[in-house]
Order: structure tokens, then C-alpha cells, then sequence
């Protein structure tokens, strides 16, 4: 489902809407709605060798592994909202090293554009935010995959760290 099946009023003015060119109109103020992606950052923070994954409290993806990470705010820099993210996450300040890529994936009615970097740890004191259950470092080997972690592109970005042997 796409996030705006099913709109028919206008969010701001209560007008009907009308789809064309792949989004919606309102007929009575003019105003349009797309259902962009809405952009997330996320950190692949590596120390020793190891990985650091935080287990999820709510759903989606409650009780498996997430990449510390969040939603950017309205106009913010993406290494803004990276470092704002991770440290309510995790307690971290981190420094942020290669970008890894960006990933499509599915969350609720909408797609996230995950923006994923590799990063180590440069100060802060680690503890779990309210979103998260637990923090826990993971060797390579022994890191989680499948249905252990939270969304299904975590496997391809965990095993493109494995791969790059990154020991920090
Ligand atoms: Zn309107």
C-alpha cells in the first residue's frame, strides 16, 4: 500500500482530491501531496572489530536488531540528523567514515530512504534510548541475520561491513 491510497480530503483545507501525474491535488486550494520516501539515517558504528546493534522495543521489527539510526527532520543535514539520532539512541558520539549506500525499505505505509555510513565511536557514554531494549556488540560472525534483525536490508549492509574487515 502506498501512503496515499485511500486520502480523499485535503489535509489543510478539507477540499476533495484528485490524482494526477502520480500524486494527489486538492480542487479546492491548489495544494499537491506526494508520497515521496522519507529520509532516515543510520550508522554501522564499528569498535574492535565488532558491530553495534540495538534490539527494537516497538514494531516494526519489535524484539530484533536495528542499525542505530533515525528519521531526518524537516531541512536538516543528513550527518546532522546521523550523529542526533545515534547519540539519543545509544549514548555515542560517533564520527562518521565511509558512506555505505542508500537503501529502500519498508516502514508501516511508507518507504524509507536509508542513508547508511560506517562510523566509530568517539566519546560519549553508552547506555540504550527509550526506543531500544538493549545495545549489544557483535563480532562479525556472530552478528545477527534474517528475521533476528529488524528490516530485510540489514543482512546486505551487515555483510558488506563483514566483508570490508573494518576493525576500528
Ligand atoms: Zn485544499
Amino acid at each position: 500500500m502506498a501512503f496515499l491510497d485511500g486520502w480523499r480530503f485535503c489535509p489543510r483545507c478539507g477540499g476533495d482530491l484528485a490524482a494526477a501525474d502520480g500524486r494527489l491535488r486538492c480542487s479546492s486550494c491548489g495544494e499537491r501531496y506526494w508520497g515521496n520516501s522519507v529520509p532516515g539515517a543510520q550508522a554501522v558504528i564499528v569498535r574492535d572489530g565488532r558491530v553495534l546493534l540495538g534490539r527494537r522495543r516497538e514494531d516494526p521489527g519489535a524484539g530484533r536488531w536495528d542499525l542505530p539510526g533515525g528519521f531526518l527532520e524537516e531541512g536538516e543535514d543528513a550527518l546532522a540528523a546521523l550523529h542526533r539520532e545515534v547519540l539519543e539512541e545509544t549514548g555515542l558520539s560517533i564520527e562518521n567514515r565511509d558512506f555505505l549506500g542508500a537503501w529502500n525499505e519498508r516502514y508501516w505505509n511508507r518507504t524509507v530512504l536509508c542513508l547508511t555510513w560506517l562510523a566509530i565511536v568517539v566519546g560519549g557514554e553508552e547506555g540504550a534510548g527509550d526506543d531500544l531494549v538493549e545495545l549489544r556488540w557483535f563480532d562479525p560472525d556472530e552478528r545477527p541475520r534474517g528475521d533476528e534483525l529488524a528490516f530485510g536490508s540489514f543482512d546486505e549492509i551487515l555483510s558488506l561491513w563483514a566483508a570490508r574487515h573494518e576493525h576500528s
